[in-house]
């Protein structure tokens, strides 16, 4: 794999993701770690607070600020995903590409990668005139409708 490749694929697991810090030259902290490894074990979206609240808990203490500087600088660096939301931002461990099914009932996102057929994508370049490079969908249900 050559630099570029290296720094614009997919991060698969939390090996990658530490990898890609070292490549892009930042300083991987302990707190740091803490947070990755985190967000790789629980797989969700969670808040600043919530990452806060469960590294403290696992007896893993790191200071509010420096919670939320990690979580700006992996998200900036494109290692972790930032979503905004009207209530705050959540982060989550995927960083490419990927669409959310949002639950109404538990507020729950939950990260689905989805490929739309060719045709379909087809379509909306020729009602656009734009070329579709890239797509991210949010579906939004309620869990009372799947049995
Ligand atoms: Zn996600």
């Amino acid at each position: 794999m050559d630099d570029q490749a290296a720094l614009t694929s997919p991060i698969t697991s939390l090996e990658a993701a530490i990898e890609r810090c070292q490549s892009l030259g930042m300083r991987l902290s302990r707190q740091r770690r803490y947070i990755l490894e985190l967000l790789w074990q629980h797989q969700e979206h969670l808040s600043a607070r919530e990452i806060y609240n469960r590294l403290n808990q696992q007896g893993r203490e790191i200071g509010h600020t420096s919670v939320y500087q990690n979580l700006d600088a992996l998200s900036e660096q494109g290692i972790i995903e930032c979503v905004e939301r009207a209530d705050g931002r959540l982060y989550g461990h995927l960083s490419d590409s990927h669409s959310h099914v949002n639950c109404l009932d538990t507020n729950e996102i939950i990260d689905i990668q989805v490929t739309l057929p060719t045709d379909l994508i087809e379509q909306i370049e020729a009602r656009t005139g734009v070329t579709i490079t890239d797509y991210r969908i949010d579906f939004f249900g309620t869990t009372a409708a799947v049995q």
